[in-house]
């Protein structure tokens, strides 16, 4: 598939550190998105490493004699389930790369960070998150929300005792029940569809979506071209109101 991407992110106006980080691979169809968290700057951090570490798995870069140890019955015949099983493996990575790193840093046990991959391969995407980092798919103009946020109130929500606009707005709405690093082992929902040209990707920290609903951000997307998009969510999340750090990375399939 021929794939063109744009990204962009912004501390917002009120926080004086970013702790998204972000990664565009354009030529081997890799597209990241975390939002750190912990003291201090450690948040920063742990979006650092869960990037670089992600991102280096799925090249094969990332030596480690243990490889074997979380890997689980796979269909080694299934292309695609072995690359759910690549995103799954490179997730725990991460996690244990950040975890190595906060035990050398007195103070830094709550570092961690959400992870949401978009991985484009042939004419499959694969996904797969951790974390309330969101990837949205817009498709013949409607816009689809394609993870499920790993947070007590979505879960409340899947519950039934909480809609999602009350969701909105309950102060411990971001709280997660799982994030790479802090919580140790991961497990990521993931999933694959088959893209079609013309399909607009968009991975974003929860810096885009505490500011903007799913149907403003699907406004914004069609009111703007591709190239463009990223710019626009940001901008509009920033007049929105949005204090936090916010993260977008915008993933076009052409054709
Ligand atoms: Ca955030």
């Amino acid at each position: 598939m021929e794939l063109e991407a744009s990204a962009r992110t912004d501390p917002g106006p009120v926080r004086e550190n970013n702790e998204d980080n972000m990664m565009l691979d354009l030529e081997r169809g890799i597209f990241i998105v975390a939002d750190g968290m912990g003291g201090h700057a450690y948040g920063e951090v742990a979006a650092q490493i869960a990037v670089d570490v992600t991102h280096r798995v799925l090249l094969d870069e990332h030596e480690d004699p243990d490889e074997t140890r979380l890997m689980r019955d796979v269909d080694v015949e299934d292309v695609s389930d072995r690359l759910r099983e690549r995103l799954r493996y490179a997730m725990n990575q991460a996690s244990i790369a950040i975890r190595r790193r906060a035990a050398q840093i007195p103070g830094a046990d709550d570092m961690g960070t959400t992870l949401v991959v978009l991985l484009i391969d042939e004419e499959q995407a694969h996904l797969a998150h951790v974390g309330d980092s969101r990837a949205y798919l817009v498709r013949n103009s409607r816009l689809q929300r394609l993870t499920r946020d790993h947070t007590i109130v979505q879960q409340e929500i899947d519950a039934g005792r909480l809609t999602p606009e009350l969701a909105r707005l309950v102060p411990h709405k971001s709280i997660l029940t799982q994030s790479v690093g802090f919580h140790g082992p991961v497990e990521p929902d993931t999933s694959t569809r088959i893209v079609q040209p013309g399909d607009l990707f968009i991975l974003c920290s929860d810096g885009l979506t505490d500011a903007l609903k799913d149907d403003e951000i699907l406004q914004v997307a069609l009111a703007h071209p591709p190239d463009m998009l990223a710019d626009a969510l940001v901008e509009t999340a920033l007049s929105a109101g949005g204090d936090d750090n916010i993260t977008v990375v915008v993933t076009h399939v052409v054709a």
